[in-house]
Protein backbone atom coordinates (compact mmCIF):
# COMPACT_ATOMS: atom_id res chain seq x y z
CA UNK A 1 0.00 0.00 0.00
CA UNK A 2 1.18 3.60 -0.77
CA UNK A 3 0.63 6.51 1.29
CA UNK A 4 1.21 10.38 0.60
CA UNK A 5 5.09 11.05 1.43
CA UNK A 6 4.09 14.72 1.72
CA UNK A 7 1.45 14.50 4.49
CA UNK A 8 3.07 11.39 6.74
CA UNK A 9 1.24 8.28 7.46
CA UNK A 10 -1.49 6.54 9.36
CA UNK A 11 0.79 6.73 12.27
CA UNK A 12 0.95 10.79 12.29
CA UNK A 13 -0.50 11.74 15.60
CA UNK A 14 -2.25 8.24 16.55
CA UNK A 15 -1.55 8.70 20.37
CA UNK A 16 -4.23 11.77 20.17
CA UNK A 17 -6.58 9.30 18.80
CA UNK A 18 -9.48 8.40 21.39
CA UNK A 19 -12.21 6.82 18.85
CA UNK A 20 -12.73 5.55 15.88
CA UNK A 21 -15.40 7.18 13.90
CA UNK A 22 -17.31 5.24 11.49
CA UNK A 23 -16.35 7.17 8.24
CA UNK A 24 -18.58 6.11 4.88
CA UNK A 25 -17.85 7.86 1.81
CA UNK A 26 -20.52 8.20 -1.05
CA UNK A 27 -19.39 8.18 -4.28
CA UNK A 28 -15.88 6.42 -5.88
CA UNK A 29 -14.80 8.84 -8.33
CA UNK A 30 -11.92 10.96 -7.99
CA UNK A 31 -13.21 13.34 -5.00
CA UNK A 32 -14.11 9.97 -3.43
CA UNK A 33 -10.68 8.07 -3.85
CA UNK A 34 -8.76 11.03 -2.79
CA UNK A 35 -11.37 11.15 0.55
CA UNK A 36 -10.55 7.34 1.26
CA UNK A 37 -6.93 8.04 1.24
CA UNK A 38 -6.96 11.44 3.09
CA UNK A 39 -9.34 10.40 5.76
CA UNK A 40 -6.98 6.78 6.46
CA UNK A 41 -3.96 9.16 6.55
CA UNK A 42 -5.52 10.76 9.22
CA UNK A 43 -5.73 7.64 11.55
CA UNK A 44 -9.02 6.52 10.82
CA UNK A 45 -9.25 2.59 9.89
CA UNK A 46 -13.20 2.35 9.71
CA UNK A 47 -13.81 3.29 6.28
CA UNK A 48 -16.36 2.48 3.72
CA UNK A 49 -16.32 3.47 0.23
CA UNK A 50 -20.17 3.55 -1.30
CA UNK A 51 -20.34 3.85 -5.46
CA UNK A 52 -23.51 3.18 -7.29
CA UNK A 53 -22.18 1.92 -10.44
CA UNK A 54 -19.33 -1.30 -10.65
CA UNK A 55 -15.98 0.84 -11.64
CA UNK A 56 -14.36 3.69 -10.27
CA UNK A 57 -13.63 6.88 -12.25
CA UNK A 58 -17.18 9.07 -11.77
CA UNK A 59 -17.34 11.53 -14.92
CA UNK A 60 -14.38 9.41 -16.41
CA UNK A 61 -16.18 6.24 -16.14
CA UNK A 62 -19.02 7.71 -17.45
CA UNK A 63 -18.13 9.58 -20.36
CA UNK A 64 -16.82 6.94 -23.13
CA UNK A 65 -17.54 10.09 -25.71
CA UNK A 66 -14.99 9.72 -29.03
CA UNK A 67 -12.56 12.73 -28.89
CA UNK A 68 -13.05 12.76 -24.92
CA UNK A 69 -9.85 14.49 -22.99
CA UNK A 70 -9.54 16.72 -20.08
CA UNK A 71 -8.53 20.66 -21.18
CA UNK A 72 -6.65 20.34 -18.11
CA UNK A 73 -2.73 19.57 -18.15
CA UNK A 74 -2.84 16.23 -17.67
CA UNK A 75 0.57 16.75 -15.52
CA UNK A 76 -1.70 18.90 -13.23
CA UNK A 77 -4.65 16.54 -13.39
CA UNK A 78 -3.22 14.34 -10.99
CA UNK A 79 -3.27 14.00 -6.86
CA UNK A 80 0.17 16.13 -5.92
CA UNK A 81 1.05 13.13 -3.90
CA UNK A 82 0.94 10.53 -6.95
CA UNK A 83 2.14 11.64 -10.52
CA UNK A 84 1.19 9.96 -13.89
CA UNK A 85 4.49 9.73 -15.78
CA UNK A 86 2.43 7.39 -18.41
CA UNK A 87 -0.02 10.31 -19.84
CA UNK A 88 0.57 10.51 -23.84
CA UNK A 89 0.20 14.09 -24.13
CA UNK A 90 -0.19 17.12 -22.40
CA UNK A 91 -3.78 16.92 -22.81
CA UNK A 92 -4.54 12.94 -21.80
CA UNK A 93 -7.15 11.37 -23.17
CA UNK A 94 -10.25 10.55 -21.00
CA UNK A 95 -9.36 6.99 -20.83
CA UNK A 96 -5.95 7.74 -19.86
CA UNK A 97 -6.97 9.35 -16.82
CA UNK A 98 -9.28 6.61 -15.91
CA UNK A 99 -6.96 4.32 -15.94
CA UNK A 100 -4.50 6.62 -13.95
CA UNK A 101 -7.99 6.68 -11.13
CA UNK A 102 -7.63 2.88 -11.38
CA UNK A 103 -4.51 2.46 -10.71
CA UNK A 104 -4.54 5.17 -7.56
CA UNK A 105 -7.19 2.81 -6.54
CA UNK A 106 -5.47 -0.03 -6.31
CA UNK A 107 -1.91 1.07 -5.49
CA UNK A 108 -3.26 2.72 -2.24
CA UNK A 109 -5.71 -0.09 -1.28
CA UNK A 110 -8.64 2.05 -1.90
CA UNK A 111 -10.46 -0.65 -3.61
CA UNK A 112 -10.17 -2.64 -0.16
CA UNK A 113 -12.99 -0.22 1.08
CA UNK A 114 -15.15 0.26 -1.78
CA UNK A 115 -18.75 -1.47 -2.26
CA UNK A 116 -19.79 -1.14 -5.17
CA UNK A 117 -23.21 -1.33 -6.66
CA UNK A 118 -24.57 0.54 -3.81
CA UNK A 119 -26.83 3.47 -4.31
CA UNK A 120 -27.40 5.55 -0.97
CA UNK A 121 -30.64 6.18 -1.38
CA UNK A 122 -31.60 8.14 2.10
CA UNK A 123 -29.30 9.22 5.22
CA UNK A 124 -31.11 10.13 8.39
CA UNK A 125 -29.14 11.63 11.10
CA UNK A 126 -30.00 11.21 14.64
CA UNK A 127 -27.65 11.79 18.18
CA UNK A 128 -24.61 12.00 16.27
CA UNK A 129 -25.26 9.56 13.51
CA UNK A 130 -26.45 8.91 10.11
CA UNK A 131 -28.49 5.83 8.71
CA UNK A 132 -27.81 5.20 5.51
CA UNK A 133 -30.35 3.04 3.40
CA UNK A 134 -29.25 1.73 0.20
CA UNK A 135 -30.65 0.78 -2.91
CA UNK A 136 -31.61 -2.60 -1.18
CA UNK A 137 -32.93 -1.87 2.04
CA UNK A 138 -29.39 -2.25 3.48
CA UNK A 139 -29.06 -0.20 6.72
CA UNK A 140 -25.39 1.09 7.56
CA UNK A 141 -24.19 3.80 10.56
CA UNK A 142 -21.84 6.20 10.10
CA UNK A 143 -20.41 9.00 12.32
CA UNK A 144 -19.23 10.92 9.76
CA UNK A 145 -20.22 11.08 5.88
CA UNK A 146 -18.84 12.42 3.18
CA UNK A 147 -20.64 12.86 0.10
CA UNK A 148 -18.02 12.92 -3.13
CA UNK A 149 -20.98 12.90 -5.29
CA UNK A 150 -19.69 14.95 -8.25
CA UNK A 151 -21.43 18.13 -10.08
CA UNK A 152 -21.43 16.73 -14.02
CA UNK A 153 -23.12 13.34 -13.74
CA UNK A 154 -26.92 13.56 -13.87
CA UNK A 155 -26.62 14.04 -18.27
CA UNK A 156 -29.42 16.57 -19.33
CA UNK A 157 -31.87 15.31 -21.82
CA UNK A 158 -33.42 18.39 -23.71
CA UNK A 159 -37.11 18.96 -23.67
CA UNK A 160 -37.87 19.13 -27.26
CA UNK A 161 -41.24 18.01 -29.06
CA UNK A 162 -41.08 15.05 -30.26
CA UNK A 163 -37.77 13.44 -29.04
CA UNK A 164 -39.14 10.39 -27.86
CA UNK A 165 -40.48 9.72 -31.59
CA UNK A 166 -36.70 9.74 -33.44
CA UNK A 167 -36.43 6.31 -34.97
CA UNK A 168 -32.84 6.56 -35.48
CA UNK A 169 -30.04 6.01 -33.00
CA UNK A 170 -30.56 8.69 -30.08
CA UNK A 171 -28.10 9.29 -26.88
CA UNK A 172 -26.34 11.30 -24.67
CA UNK A 173 -22.90 12.33 -24.83
CA UNK A 174 -22.69 10.75 -21.35
CA UNK A 175 -23.88 7.56 -22.02
CA UNK A 176 -22.35 6.41 -25.29
CA UNK A 177 -23.64 3.66 -27.39
CA UNK A 178 -20.63 2.01 -28.78
CA UNK A 179 -22.33 -0.71 -30.25
CA UNK A 180 -23.47 1.80 -33.16
CA UNK A 181 -20.97 2.28 -36.20
CA UNK A 182 -21.86 6.18 -36.85
CA UNK A 183 -19.17 5.42 -39.39
CA UNK A 184 -20.38 6.56 -43.32
CA UNK A 185 -24.10 7.84 -41.43
CA UNK A 186 -25.98 11.11 -41.15
CA UNK A 187 -24.94 12.29 -37.71
CA UNK A 188 -26.88 15.16 -35.83
CA UNK A 189 -25.79 16.75 -32.52
CA UNK A 190 -27.34 19.35 -30.43
CA UNK A 191 -24.85 22.07 -28.59
CA UNK A 192 -21.78 23.23 -28.98
CA UNK A 193 -20.15 23.38 -25.19
CA UNK A 194 -17.08 21.59 -24.43
CA UNK A 195 -18.23 17.93 -24.75
CA UNK A 196 -20.07 18.29 -28.47
CA UNK A 197 -16.65 20.49 -29.50
CA UNK A 198 -14.37 17.17 -28.72
CA UNK A 199 -16.72 15.28 -30.40
CA UNK A 200 -17.24 16.81 -33.28
CA UNK A 201 -13.13 17.63 -33.95
CA UNK A 202 -13.25 13.63 -33.67
CA UNK A 203 -16.12 12.24 -35.52
CA UNK A 204 -16.35 14.32 -38.28
CA UNK A 205 -13.99 12.85 -40.82
CA UNK A 206 -15.54 9.42 -40.02
CA UNK A 207 -19.21 10.42 -40.79
CA UNK A 208 -21.08 10.45 -44.01
CA UNK A 209 -23.03 13.83 -43.04
CA UNK A 210 -22.74 15.56 -39.65
CA UNK A 211 -24.89 18.49 -38.49
CA UNK A 212 -24.26 20.36 -35.71
CA UNK A 213 -27.43 21.97 -33.81
CA UNK A 214 -26.07 25.13 -32.44
CA UNK A 215 -28.07 27.17 -29.85
CA UNK A 216 -25.42 29.90 -28.85
CA UNK A 217 -22.22 30.21 -30.47
CA UNK A 218 -19.19 29.24 -28.04
CA UNK A 219 -15.74 31.19 -27.64
CA UNK A 220 -12.97 28.08 -28.23
CA UNK A 221 -9.78 29.04 -27.13
CA UNK A 222 -7.02 26.84 -28.77
CA UNK A 223 -5.48 23.94 -26.74
CA UNK A 224 -1.39 23.49 -27.22
CA UNK A 225 -0.77 20.38 -26.62
CA UNK A 226 2.01 17.73 -27.23
CA UNK A 227 3.28 14.49 -27.20
CA UNK A 228 5.04 12.95 -24.85
CA UNK A 229 7.71 10.93 -26.82
CA UNK A 230 8.95 7.47 -24.83
CA UNK A 231 11.93 8.92 -23.57
CA UNK A 232 10.38 12.07 -22.07
CA UNK A 233 8.19 9.12 -20.18
CA UNK A 234 11.10 7.25 -18.84
CA UNK A 235 12.71 9.93 -17.55
CA UNK A 236 9.40 11.24 -15.79
CA UNK A 237 9.02 7.22 -14.46
CA UNK A 238 12.89 7.43 -13.23
CA UNK A 239 12.53 10.87 -12.01
CA UNK A 240 9.42 11.85 -10.46
CA UNK A 241 10.29 15.10 -8.92
CA UNK A 242 9.89 15.62 -13.05
CA UNK A 243 6.40 15.35 -12.75
CA UNK A 244 5.88 17.08 -9.58
CA UNK A 245 7.83 20.43 -11.29
CA UNK A 246 5.37 20.07 -14.54
CA UNK A 247 2.36 20.15 -12.06
CA UNK A 248 3.17 23.28 -9.43
CA UNK A 249 4.13 24.79 -13.39
CA UNK A 250 0.59 24.13 -14.65
CA UNK A 251 -1.02 24.64 -11.53
CA UNK A 252 0.72 28.43 -11.15
CA UNK A 253 0.23 28.88 -15.43
CA UNK A 254 -3.29 27.70 -14.86
CA UNK A 255 -3.70 30.44 -12.18
CA UNK A 256 -2.26 33.21 -13.72
CA UNK A 257 -4.83 32.91 -16.58
CA UNK A 258 -8.55 31.28 -15.87
CA UNK A 259 -9.28 32.14 -12.07
CA UNK A 260 -8.57 36.19 -13.02
CA UNK A 261 -10.33 36.26 -16.03
CA UNK A 262 -13.54 35.07 -13.36
CA UNK A 263 -12.70 37.98 -11.43
CA UNK A 264 -12.38 40.80 -14.01
CA UNK A 265 -8.79 40.57 -14.49
CA UNK A 266 -8.33 43.19 -17.90
CA UNK A 267 -5.05 41.84 -19.48
CA UNK A 268 -6.51 38.56 -18.87
CA UNK A 269 -9.73 39.14 -19.93
CA UNK A 270 -7.92 41.09 -23.22
CA UNK A 271 -5.09 38.11 -24.02
CA UNK A 272 -8.25 35.07 -23.65
CA UNK A 273 -10.54 37.22 -25.58
CA UNK A 274 -7.26 38.13 -27.80
CA UNK A 275 -6.85 34.38 -28.43
CA UNK A 276 -10.09 33.28 -29.01
CA UNK A 277 -10.88 35.80 -31.91
CA UNK A 278 -7.53 34.84 -33.35
CA UNK A 279 -8.40 31.01 -33.39
CA UNK A 280 -11.90 31.86 -35.09
CA UNK A 281 -10.62 34.34 -37.44
CA UNK A 282 -7.15 32.38 -38.64
CA UNK A 283 -9.35 29.13 -39.34
CA UNK A 284 -12.70 30.34 -40.43
CA UNK A 285 -12.20 32.12 -43.86
CA UNK A 286 -16.27 31.45 -45.28
CA UNK A 287 -17.39 34.78 -43.78
CA UNK A 288 -21.16 33.80 -43.05
CA UNK A 289 -20.00 30.67 -41.49
CA UNK A 290 -17.52 32.51 -39.33
CA UNK A 291 -20.08 34.90 -38.28
CA UNK A 292 -22.43 31.98 -37.43
CA UNK A 293 -19.51 31.21 -35.27
CA UNK A 294 -18.76 34.33 -33.33
CA UNK A 295 -20.02 34.56 -29.89
CA UNK A 296 -21.91 38.00 -29.05
CA UNK A 297 -20.46 38.36 -25.12
CA UNK A 298 -17.54 37.96 -23.48
CA UNK A 299 -15.11 35.45 -23.44
CA UNK A 300 -15.24 33.42 -19.77
CA UNK A 301 -18.95 34.12 -19.52
CA UNK A 302 -19.96 30.58 -20.37
CA UNK A 303 -17.04 28.34 -19.71
CA UNK A 304 -14.17 28.37 -21.92
CA UNK A 305 -14.31 26.04 -24.47
CA UNK A 306 -10.27 25.17 -25.07
CA UNK A 307 -9.93 22.64 -27.65
CA UNK A 308 -8.48 21.98 -31.17
CA UNK A 309 -10.15 20.40 -34.08
CA UNK A 310 -13.51 21.71 -34.02
CA UNK A 311 -12.98 24.77 -36.30
CA UNK A 312 -11.06 22.45 -39.27
CA UNK A 313 -13.80 20.10 -38.64
CA UNK A 314 -17.02 22.48 -38.87
CA UNK A 315 -15.65 24.12 -42.49
CA UNK A 316 -15.12 20.70 -43.88
CA UNK A 317 -17.28 19.77 -46.83
CA UNK A 318 -19.31 16.86 -44.52
CA UNK A 319 -20.44 18.96 -41.76
CA UNK A 320 -23.07 21.54 -41.70
CA UNK A 321 -23.73 24.34 -38.66
CA UNK A 322 -27.24 24.43 -38.08
CA UNK A 323 -28.14 27.65 -36.50
CA UNK A 324 -32.00 28.02 -37.06
CA UNK A 325 -34.20 26.98 -33.79
CA UNK A 326 -35.12 23.52 -33.41
CA UNK A 327 -38.79 23.30 -33.71
CA UNK A 328 -39.04 19.57 -33.11
CA UNK A 329 -37.82 16.17 -33.30
CA UNK A 330 -39.60 13.93 -36.02
CA UNK A 331 -38.54 10.01 -36.51
CA UNK A 332 -36.46 10.40 -39.72
CA UNK A 333 -34.37 13.69 -37.86
CA UNK A 334 -34.81 17.33 -36.71
CA UNK A 335 -37.51 19.82 -38.37
CA UNK A 336 -35.99 23.49 -37.52
CA UNK A 337 -38.08 27.09 -37.89
CA UNK A 338 -37.10 27.57 -41.59
CA UNK A 339 -38.96 24.28 -42.32
CA UNK A 340 -36.13 22.35 -43.22
CA UNK A 341 -36.05 18.11 -42.02
CA UNK A 342 -32.15 17.47 -41.27
CA UNK A 343 -32.51 14.08 -42.13
CA UNK A 344 -30.05 12.04 -39.29
CA UNK A 345 -29.66 7.94 -39.05
CA UNK A 346 -27.87 9.36 -35.24
CA UNK A 347 -28.76 12.24 -33.16
CA UNK A 348 -26.38 12.54 -30.03
CA UNK A 349 -27.45 14.65 -27.11
CA UNK A 350 -24.55 17.27 -25.97
CA UNK A 351 -26.80 19.00 -24.19
CA UNK A 352 -24.83 18.99 -20.42
CA UNK A 353 -26.21 17.83 -17.38
CA UNK A 354 -28.05 19.01 -14.12
CA UNK A 355 -25.05 20.43 -12.59
CA UNK A 356 -27.09 21.77 -9.09
CA UNK A 357 -28.18 17.98 -8.02
CA UNK A 358 -24.70 17.18 -5.74
CA UNK A 359 -25.47 14.25 -3.84
CA UNK A 360 -29.36 14.39 -4.42
CA UNK A 361 -31.76 12.16 -5.20
CA UNK A 362 -30.55 10.80 -2.32
CA UNK A 363 -32.95 12.27 0.24
CA UNK A 364 -31.35 13.72 3.60
CA UNK A 365 -32.79 14.09 6.70
CA UNK A 366 -30.95 15.93 9.71
CA UNK A 367 -31.31 17.71 12.74
CA UNK A 368 -35.16 18.03 13.75
CA UNK A 369 -36.38 16.06 10.58
CA UNK A 370 -35.15 18.72 8.14
CA UNK A 371 -34.80 17.57 4.74
CA UNK A 372 -32.03 18.56 2.15
CA UNK A 373 -34.96 19.12 -0.32
CA UNK A 374 -36.72 21.35 2.15
CA UNK A 375 -32.95 23.18 3.29
CA UNK A 376 -31.97 23.58 -0.72
CA UNK A 377 -36.02 24.13 -1.94
CA UNK A 378 -34.57 27.84 -2.73
CA UNK A 379 -30.62 26.89 -4.21
CA UNK A 380 -28.11 24.45 -2.81
CA UNK A 381 -25.69 26.69 -0.23
CA UNK A 382 -23.09 25.65 1.89
CA UNK A 383 -20.99 27.21 4.56
CA UNK A 384 -17.59 27.48 2.45
CA UNK A 385 -18.20 24.97 0.09
CA UNK A 386 -18.49 22.05 2.35
CA UNK A 387 -20.85 21.67 5.10
CA UNK A 388 -24.76 22.43 5.21
CA UNK A 389 -26.63 23.89 8.37
CA UNK A 390 -29.02 21.20 10.34
CA UNK A 391 -26.96 18.39 8.67
CA UNK A 392 -23.79 17.90 10.98
CA UNK A 393 -20.83 15.62 10.70
CA UNK A 394 -21.62 15.89 7.17
CA UNK A 395 -19.04 16.99 4.20
CA UNK A 396 -19.18 17.69 0.67
CA UNK A 397 -16.32 17.36 -1.87
CA UNK A 398 -16.96 19.76 -4.95
CA UNK A 399 -20.03 20.88 -2.53
CA UNK A 400 -21.95 24.19 -3.81
CA UNK A 401 -19.95 27.22 -4.89
CA UNK A 402 -16.50 24.98 -5.70
CA UNK A 403 -14.43 27.37 -7.98
CA UNK A 404 -15.27 24.59 -10.55
CA UNK A 405 -15.70 27.37 -13.68
CA UNK A 406 -12.08 28.21 -12.36
CA UNK A 407 -9.75 25.69 -11.97
CA UNK A 408 -8.63 22.14 -11.80
CA UNK A 409 -11.22 20.18 -9.98
CA UNK A 410 -8.46 18.01 -7.55
CA UNK A 411 -6.43 21.15 -7.02
CA UNK A 412 -9.93 21.85 -5.30
CA UNK A 413 -10.97 18.69 -3.78
CA UNK A 414 -7.26 18.33 -2.49
CA UNK A 415 -7.79 21.72 -0.16
CA UNK A 416 -11.50 20.57 0.47
CA UNK A 417 -10.57 17.31 1.99
CA UNK A 418 -7.23 18.92 3.57
CA UNK A 419 -10.08 21.29 5.94
CA UNK A 420 -12.44 18.81 6.12
CA UNK A 421 -9.47 16.15 8.10
CA UNK A 422 -9.34 18.74 10.44
CA UNK A 423 -12.71 19.11 12.17
CA UNK A 424 -12.73 15.09 11.48
CA UNK A 425 -10.44 15.33 13.56
CA UNK A 426 -11.59 17.06 15.95
CA UNK A 427 -14.09 14.39 16.78
CA UNK A 428 -11.39 11.19 16.78
CA UNK A 429 -9.27 13.18 19.97
CA UNK A 430 -13.17 13.12 21.18
CA UNK A 431 -13.46 16.57 21.56
CA UNK A 432 -16.68 17.04 19.59
CA UNK A 433 -19.59 14.56 18.89
CA UNK A 434 -21.52 17.25 16.33
CA UNK A 435 -20.00 19.37 14.07
CA UNK A 436 -22.23 21.64 12.61
CA UNK A 437 -21.93 24.99 10.96
CA UNK A 438 -23.83 28.12 12.04
CA UNK A 439 -26.33 29.40 10.33
CA UNK A 440 -25.87 32.80 10.81
CA UNK A 441 -22.13 32.33 9.79
CA UNK A 442 -23.30 30.51 6.79
CA UNK A 443 -25.67 33.08 5.45
CA UNK A 444 -23.40 36.28 5.99
CA UNK A 445 -20.68 33.55 4.07
CA UNK A 446 -23.43 33.03 1.07
CA UNK A 447 -24.56 36.81 1.05
CA UNK A 448 -20.83 37.57 0.17
CA UNK A 449 -20.49 34.96 -2.14
CA UNK A 450 -23.46 36.34 -4.13
CA UNK A 451 -22.26 40.40 -4.03
CA UNK A 452 -19.25 39.19 -5.07
CA UNK A 453 -20.16 37.67 -8.13
CA UNK A 454 -21.59 40.74 -9.78
CA UNK A 455 -17.78 41.52 -10.57
CA UNK A 456 -17.42 38.42 -12.64
CA UNK A 457 -17.25 37.71 -15.95
CA UNK A 458 -19.69 35.41 -15.52
CA UNK A 459 -22.49 38.42 -15.16
CA UNK A 460 -21.25 40.16 -18.48
CA UNK A 461 -24.65 39.21 -20.40
CA UNK A 462 -24.59 35.27 -21.27
CA UNK A 463 -26.59 32.31 -20.12
CA UNK A 464 -24.67 28.96 -19.19
CA UNK A 465 -25.23 26.03 -16.75
CA UNK A 466 -23.38 28.26 -14.01
CA UNK A 467 -26.45 29.79 -13.17
CA UNK A 468 -28.85 27.46 -10.91
CA UNK A 469 -32.51 27.47 -12.11
CA UNK A 470 -33.42 30.22 -9.65
CA UNK A 471 -31.15 32.31 -11.44
CA UNK A 472 -28.22 32.25 -8.56
CA UNK A 473 -24.59 31.87 -10.00
CA UNK A 474 -23.40 28.82 -8.08
CA UNK A 475 -19.52 29.58 -8.44
CA UNK A 476 -16.94 30.98 -6.70
CA UNK A 477 -16.56 34.72 -7.37
CA UNK A 478 -12.97 35.15 -5.63
CA UNK A 479 -9.53 34.10 -6.31
CA UNK A 480 -7.81 30.85 -6.05
CA UNK A 481 -5.56 32.63 -3.37
CA UNK A 482 -8.35 33.19 -1.25
CA UNK A 483 -9.92 29.81 -1.58
CA UNK A 484 -6.22 28.33 -0.86
CA UNK A 485 -6.34 30.52 2.32
CA UNK A 486 -10.22 29.50 3.30
CA UNK A 487 -9.34 26.26 2.88
CA UNK A 488 -5.93 25.99 5.53
CA UNK A 489 -7.87 25.86 8.47
CA UNK A 490 -10.88 25.68 9.63
CA UNK A 491 -12.64 28.95 11.59
CA UNK A 492 -13.72 26.92 14.98
CA UNK A 493 -16.34 29.96 15.77
CA UNK A 494 -18.29 29.05 12.53
CA UNK A 495 -19.17 26.02 13.69
CA UNK A 496 -21.38 24.67 16.52
CA UNK A 497 -19.22 22.06 17.76
CA UNK A 498 -21.35 19.72 20.60
CA UNK A 499 -20.73 17.46 23.48
CA UNK A 500 -23.58 15.19 22.72
CA UNK A 501 -23.11 13.27 26.09
CA UNK A 502 -22.84 16.39 28.15
CA UNK A 503 -25.24 18.09 26.08
CA UNK A 504 -22.58 21.17 26.08
CA UNK A 505 -20.81 23.17 23.19
CA UNK A 506 -16.95 22.82 23.31
CA UNK A 507 -14.45 25.10 22.08
CA UNK A 508 -11.89 23.06 20.24
P1 LIG B 1 -22.79 22.35 -21.72
O1 LIG B 1 -21.56 23.15 -21.64
O2 LIG B 1 -23.85 22.60 -20.72
O3 LIG B 1 -23.36 22.54 -23.19
C1 LIG B 1 -24.63 22.09 -23.53
C2 LIG B 1 -24.91 22.51 -24.96
O4 LIG B 1 -26.20 22.03 -25.31
C3 LIG B 1 -24.96 24.03 -25.14
O5 LIG B 1 -24.43 24.35 -26.37
C4 LIG B 1 -26.45 24.31 -25.04
O6 LIG B 1 -26.83 25.51 -25.69
C5 LIG B 1 -27.00 23.11 -25.78
N1 LIG B 1 -28.38 22.83 -25.45
C6 LIG B 1 -28.89 22.43 -24.27
N2 LIG B 1 -30.22 22.26 -24.35
C7 LIG B 1 -30.54 22.55 -25.63
C8 LIG B 1 -31.76 22.58 -26.34
N3 LIG B 1 -32.93 22.27 -25.75
N4 LIG B 1 -31.74 22.95 -27.64
C9 LIG B 1 -30.58 23.28 -28.24
N5 LIG B 1 -29.40 23.28 -27.63
C10 LIG B 1 -29.38 22.92 -26.33
O7 LIG B 1 -22.50 20.77 -21.64
P2 LIG B 1 -21.17 19.95 -22.00
O8 LIG B 1 -20.63 20.36 -23.31
O9 LIG B 1 -21.46 18.53 -21.77
O10 LIG B 1 -20.14 20.47 -20.94
C11 LIG B 1 -20.49 20.52 -19.57
C12 LIG B 1 -19.26 20.80 -18.78
O11 LIG B 1 -18.51 19.61 -18.67
C13 LIG B 1 -18.30 21.80 -19.39
O12 LIG B 1 -18.70 23.12 -19.25
C14 LIG B 1 -17.05 21.46 -18.63
O13 LIG B 1 -17.05 22.05 -17.37
C15 LIG B 1 -17.17 19.95 -18.50
N6 LIG B 1 -16.36 19.31 -19.55
C16 LIG B 1 -15.02 19.35 -19.36
C17 LIG B 1 -14.23 18.78 -20.30
C18 LIG B 1 -12.75 18.85 -20.08
O14 LIG B 1 -12.01 18.69 -21.01
N7 LIG B 1 -12.27 19.09 -18.86
C19 LIG B 1 -14.75 18.19 -21.44
C20 LIG B 1 -16.13 18.16 -21.59
C21 LIG B 1 -16.93 18.74 -20.63
P3 LIG B 1 -26.80 26.92 -24.91
O15 LIG B 1 -25.36 27.30 -24.83
O16 LIG B 1 -27.62 27.81 -25.73
O17 LIG B 1 -27.40 26.67 -23.56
Amino acid sequence: MKVDANKGNAERETTLIKRQPRVVIVGAGMSGILSAIKVREIGCTDITVLEKADKVGGTWRDNTYPGLSCDVPAHMYTYTFEGNPDYSKRFAKGKEICEYFERVTSEYDVDKMIRFNSEVKEAVYEQGCWSLKLQDGEMLKADILLCATGVLHHPRWPKIEGLENFEGNLWHTARWDHSVDYSGKRVGIIGTGSTSVQIVAEITRKVGKLSVFQRTAQWVYPLFDKLYSDKEKEKMRKDPTIGEKLHRRYTSFFNAFFPKLVTGNKLTQFLVSYLCKWNLESKVKDPVLREKLRPNYQAGCKRLIIANGFYEAITSENAELVTEEIERIEPNGVRTSDGNLHELDVLILATGFHAHNFMRPMEMVGLGGQTLKNAWSKGAYAHKTLTVPGFPNMFMLTGPNSPIGNFSLININEYQISYIVQLIELWMKGQVDEIEPKADKTKEYNEDLQSAMLGTVWMTGCKSWYFDEFGRLAMWPWSMEKFWAEMARPQTEDFHLRNLEKGVEKVA
